[in-house]
C-alpha cells in the first residue's frame, strides 16, 4: 500500500471579541496548537472502515476536480468515483493513521470530516484517482498540481530525490517577492460558498535561486521543526476569531526558483456556522499570506454567506 502524505498545523483561537488586531496577530504568529493531518493513499481495496458513510459530493467538488485534471494533464470522470466520510479526524487504513484515501480497487475516496472542505487534501485524492498509478509522482504531486494539492511527509518520500536542474544562487527569504489575494467566490451550484486565497511568490531575477528559510527558533536541533521549517501558510481573523496554518518545507524543490518563476498555493475556506481550520462564520476579516517567515501586508474582506 501506499500511503500518506502529512502534515500542515493549524490553529483555531478564540479571542475575546475586543482583544486589538496587532495583539492577536502576535498570539497567531507563536501559537501553533497542531492538529496533525495525515493523509494515505491506496491502490489496492482495503475494506470500508465500520462507521464509513457514503455522501454525496458537493458541487465545488466539480471545480476541484476540473482545477486537478488542469493541472495533471488527465481526464476522468468525477460521476464513477464513490465519495465516504468517517467522523473525526483520523481514519485507519491497512493499520495505518491517515485522513483520506483513494482505492483504484473500488474507484473511491474515503475522507474524514476535517477534510471534507480542504481543498488541497481533496485535491491530493483527485489527483490519484486521475493518475491511477502507485505513489506520489514527482512530475504532478511537487510538479505541475504543487500549487492546488498538499504533498508531505511521504508524499515526499515517494516523490524520489530532487535535483536541481540547473546551478543557482542561494539567497535569504527576502529576495523573492510574496503577494496574496483574497477572493469571496461566487456561491457554488449547491449554494456552498468559499473565500479563496492565493498566495504567489516570485523569483524577479534572470537567474536561478534557492529560498534558505530559517529553522523555528528555539527548537532543537535535528527536530522535525529544525529540519522542516515553515513554506506557505496564513492568517485570517475575523468576528469569531483566528485562524492560521502552515506547510513546512520538506522538498527542495519548493525554495528552488527558476528565473522568473512564480509558486503559488491556493487555499480556500466554506463559509458556515464554525471556525475550523477550513470554515469560516460570515463576517469582516483581516486576512494575510506567508512563505518562508515572510507575510503580506494584509486585506480586509467582507465574508457573507
Ligand atoms: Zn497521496
Amino acid at each position: 500500500m501506499e500511503s500518506r502524505l502529512v502534515a500542515s498545523r493549524s490553529a483555531v483561537l478564540r479571542p475575546s471579541p475586543r482583544q486589538p488586531l496587532p495583539t492577536l496577530l502576535r498570539v497567531l504568529a507563536v501559537t501553533f496548537v497542531g492538529t496533525l493531518s495525515l493523509i494515505g493513499c491506496d491502490l489496492i481495496t482495503p475494506p470500508l472502515p465500520p462507521n464509513a458513510a457514503e455522501f454525496a459530493p458537493p458541487a465545488v467538488y466539480t471545480r476541484w476536480w476540473a482545477m486537478t485534471e488542469a493541472c495533471s494533464g488527465r481526464s476522468g470522470d468525477l460521476t464513477a468515483l464513490r465519495w465516504y466520510h468517517v467522523p473525526g479526524y483520523l481514519l485507519s487504513v491497512n493499520g495505518q493513521e491517515a485522513s483520506g484515501y483513494y482505492s483504484l480497487g473500488g474507484n473511491r475516496i474515503v475522507l474524514v470530516d476535517e477534510m471534507m472542505d480542504d481543498g488541497g487534501g481533496v485535491r491530493h485524492e483527485m489527483l490519484h484517482a486521475l493518475l491511477k498509478v502507485p505513489g506520489h509522482p514527482r512530475a504532478q504531486f511537487l510538479g505541475s498540481c504543487a500549487s492546488l494539492v498538499e504533498c508531505q511527509g511521504s508524499c515526499v518520500t515517494d516523490a524520489g530525490a530532487w535535483h536541481a536542474p540547473s546551478t543557482y544562487t542561494v539567497v535569504p527569504p527576502d529576495s523573492v517577492d510574496l503577494t496574496s489575494h483574497a477572493t469571496l467566490q461566487a456561491r457554488e451550484a449547491d449554494g456552498q460558498r468559499f473565500l479563496a486565497l492565493e498566495i504567489s511568490v516570485r523569483n524577479s531575477r534572470g537567474r536561478a535561486v534557492l529560498v534558505s528559510v530559517p529553522p523555528f527558533p528555539g527548537v532543537l536541533p535535528g527536530s522535525v521543526d529544525a529540519e522542516n521549517p515553515p513554506g506557505f501558510n496564513y492568517q485570517l481573523l475575523g468576528p469569531a476569531g483566528g485562524t492560521s496554518s502552515n506547510m513546512y518545507i520538506e522538498d527542495s524543490s519548493t525554495v528552488f526558483f527558476k528565473p522568473f518563476e512564480t509558486k503559488q498555493f491556493l487555499y480556500e475556506f466554506r463559509v458556515d456556522s464554525d471556525l475550523t481550520p477550513t470554515h469560516i462564520p460570515p463576517g469582516q476579516y483581516s486576512v494575510r499570506g506567508g512563505y518562508a517567515w515572510r507575510w503580506t501586508a494584509g486585506e480586509t474582506i467582507a465574508v457573507t454567506p
